[in-house]
């Protein structure tokens, strides 16, 4: 336990048995016939058997500066009279509870409690019965302390009391594992967010703020007592409640259950609200991640000290399966164990009747059965009815959803300023030149938009700007954006069925891959005499590796020779980052990098801004003088500064939290695994892509694109609450573009299903 490590670390005491055993006699007038060293906190703890073979609980503590606070707790533990046992302090023959004694030169506080017999909760097999009791026990002493006052425990300032929330963001950093660091922030957000501001609406009192299987004593079925108030606090009843519920569901592997079968008994004795049940899910959390970061600082103290890694597993377990479980899950559960009148979840078919009043069909939905979405967290998103989905498709929000660092950043902008680039402002020049740094030296400047599609459109009119020239070649199956100009640009769309067809001043390039390698030299005449005959050139777009066409890489040394050829005919090469930028392909930061070419033009968009609406393109020095001799560009929203304090926030988690690199390892062992799976699924003709950017093509028993194949894996999985999209000219590629947070662990899942997915299409469809 914590608890304990914390008592091995401040304790230095060394006093003898023999000298406990006289300053004993002297002021409490116990004659010690017996006398065990207990573990403590802040504190030396003994049990002592006295000559009458009475049992006491002595503690004793270094200094007097704890000497109010003590005497305080004791004068609760005194006036509190429950059901159940609680140690009771003892006078002394001065008729104090705590002496102060000189020991050998040292300040020494020194009181008695009588023992409380009974078993650890830890050493108990743990049953419904039991879990309720502890419920409503914790329900009972809540109302017992909030009939007490104490002013000293109401200005304490306790590390250990969950709104001393500042104190523990200063020791997340001592936390070892980078995910959990990540979901230790998001949490401490989210109380803050959600549970502080609210905290005066509850009933409030004294808390024992520590109900943990060491401090919990049982006898049969039931609670018989409660020790250790050492760390008591003063604030909202239910906290107590929380820590309670996180302490009887830490060790087992149904959280849900465990938790509400005790809030079932507190329930019983004080009826919740249903705004405090969901309050309940975040108040957990805190608790969760007030343990890891007090062990991961007793740890950076004392190393070796193995009780703090005790409960840090069991707490760092069930903290990430709590992210896993979500707010929406965890308040259904709560809610029905307690059979509270809940408003059931909105039905599906109204909803969607209601956006199909309002919007157009022409806005698509995903699935089958499309998702109704409550709210997300990093690379989860929960939805109305309860179910956690495993977002291993969404590449918007690239560092997590509503990850905490760019949630606080773009609040604190929002309440600052908020303007545009005709005033001059410091988050501006922060943002352009962080981003900047990015990129190889030519290419300095910034413009920026407010979506992809803007950056593809102003790209290319810059471009048609500075060459005078109107055609642009666009790869085969590529997209850009749906302005009029992105549409014109995008072969995906223009060749659609439906598509507008392909405009005279487009020249299309065939899409060559790595399979083509070999015979790029013979198929480059092809291409550069197609060049040649459109002297008009004046842009090549194009994305290094192809989203849209189903995650699809260029053929190496293709992208080298389209830009030497666009070049020598006077155009410009405008690489086109918005599904690969950022860190995402793991090997580099950008896409193109992966060639070894510099455009003369890169668009930027989607993660720029984790799902805030940000777009950029980024230029040389030369291409922006030009282009600044025509009309002004000016966009509203463009680099204003909640954009770029948001996009700042951006590349910072990227940094910190070496998202680039997670990409990289996590992608590879994603694509490993995945490639393992195609030994066994001969469907699978193909994985492609390179960091957290992934395809996998499924091919018929013919070997045509199976389309049919990718539908089912794709609902098959969001049956299974795994989100995973498909693409492609033939919608036959499973894609994966999960925020950057995604974990080994998750991929597991995600490979896992797929498999089971194949083997049930197969069974279904092909046997
Ligand atoms: N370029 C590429 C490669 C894209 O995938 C997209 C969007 N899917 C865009 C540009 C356009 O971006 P937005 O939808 O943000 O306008």
């Amino acid at each position: 336990m914590i608890n304990l490590c914390f008592d091995i670390l401040k304790d230095k005491g060394s006093m003898k048995k023999s000298q406990l055993e006289t300053l004993l006699a002297q002021y409490f007038n116990l004659s010690v016939v017996q006398c065990i060293q207990l573990n403590g906190y802040d504190n030396k703890n003994f049990l002592i058997v006295t000559a009458t073979q009475e049992k006491f609980i002595v503690k004793t503590y270094q200094g007097h500066l704890l000497l109010p606070l003590l005497e305080e707790e004791s004068k609760i533990l005194a006036q509190l009279t429950l059901e159940i046992k609680l140690p009771k302090p003892k006078k002394s023959i001065h008729g104090n509870w705590v002496e102060q004694v000189s020991q050998e030169h040292e300040q020494l506080l020194i009181r008695v409690l009588s023992y409380v017999e009974g078993e650890f909760l830890a050493e108990v097999k743990v049953t419904e019965e039991l879990a309720e009791s502890i419920g409503s026990q914790i329900a009972l002493m809540s109302i017992g302390l909030a009939k007490l006052e104490s002013s000293q425990i109401q200005k304490r300032k306790w590390e250990w009391h969950l709104n001393a929330t500042d104190e523990l963001r200063k020791k997340i950093g001592l936390i070892e594992k980078l995910e959990v660091r990540r979901v230790v922030s998001y949490y401490i957000h989210c109380f803050e967010q959600f549970v502080k501001p609210q905290q005066d609406q509850f009933p409030k009192g004294i808390l024992h703020n520590d109900f943990n299987e060491h401090n919990l004593l049982v006898k049969g079925n039931k609670i018989s007592g409660v020790i250790d108030f050492g760390d008591v606090a003063y604030g909202p009843r239910i906290y107590d409640l929380a820590i309670g519920m996180v302490y009887i569901a830490y060790d087992k592997d149904d959280y849900l259950y465990w938790s509400a079968n005790l809030l079932l008994g507190y329930h019983k004795i004080t009826p919740l609200e249903k705004h405090e049940i969901r309050l309940l899910f975040y108040v957990m959390a805190m608790r969760l991640c007030m343990s890891l970061c007090n062990s991961a600082a007793a740890k950076a103290l004392q190393p070796q000290n193995s009780y703090a890694s005790i409960s840090e597993t069991n707490a760092e377990n069930m903290l990430l399966k709590w992210l896993a479980i979500g707010p929406e899950k965890a308040t259904h559960y709560f809610s029905q164990t307690l059979e509270l009148d809940v408003a059931s979840p909105p039905e599906l078919k109204k909803t969607l009747a209601t956006r199909h009043s309002l919007l157009s069909n022409a806005l698509s939905l995903s699935y089958e059965q499309p998702l109704h979405i409550k709210s997300a967290a990093l690379q989860y998103m929960y939805d109305y009815q309860g179910n956690t989905y495993l977002d291993a498709y969404n590449n918007i929000p690239h560092v997590g959803h509503n990850h905490p660092t760019v949630v606080e950043a773009a609040q604190k902008q929002m309440a600052k300023l908020n303007t545009n680039t005709r005033y001059l402002y410091d988050e501006l020049h922060q943002y352009a030149e962080h981003l900047l740094s990015y990129f190889p030296q030519e290419l300095n400047k910034v413009f920026f938009v407010n979506s992809g599609s803007e950056a593809s459109d102003l790209a290319i009119r810059m471009a048609r700007y500075c060459t005078k020239k109107k055609k642009i070649a666009v790869m085969q199956h590529g997209y850009h954006g749906h302005t009029q100009t992105g549409i014109e640009v995008s072969d995906y769309k223009f060749s659609h069925p439906k598509g507008i067809g392909q405009e005279a001043h487009i020249v299309k390039l065939p899409l060559l891959t790595p399979h083509d390698e070999d015979q790029l030299a013979k198929k480059w005449t092809t291409i550069e005499n197609l060049i040649e005959e459109q002297r008009e050139v004046g842009a090549l777009i194009s994305e290094s590796i192809l989203g849209c066409a189903g995650q699809v890489p260029l053929a190496k040394g293709y992208l080298n020779k389209l830009y030497e050829k666009i070049r020598t005919s006077g155009g410009l090469c405008i690489a086109d980052e918005v599904q690969t930028g950022f860190g995402r392909v793991g090997t580099h930061f950008w896409a193109y990098e992966q060639h070894h070419v510099v455009p003369d033009m890169v668009i930027l968009g989607k993660p720029m801004g984790n799902g805030h609406p940000m777009g950029a393109v980024v230029c040389t020095e030369n291409i922006a003088a030009q282009f600044s001799q025509g009309v002004e560009f000016f966009s509203s929203f463009g680099g204003n500064p909640v954009s770029c304090a948001i996009g700042s926030a951006v590349l910072k988690t990227i940094e910190e939290e070496d998202l680039q690199n997670q990409a990289r390892i996590t992608g590879d062992y994603f694509k490993k695994a995945l490639e393992t799976l195609q030994q066994k699924h001969k469907c699978i003709s193909e994985i492609r892509g390179s960091g957290l950017f992934l395809g996998i093509e499924l091919l018929d028993q013919d070997r045509k694109e199976d389309s049919n194949r990718a539908h089912f894996i794709k609902n098959y999985l969001r049956q299974k609450h795994i989100l995973i999209g498909t693409d492609g000219p033939y919608n036959n590629v499973l894609k994966s573009k999960p925020p950057l947070c995604f974990t080994k662990a998750n991929v597991d899942r995600v490979v896992t299903i797929i498999d089971k997915g194949l083997a049930h299409y197969q069974n279904e469809f092909e046997n």
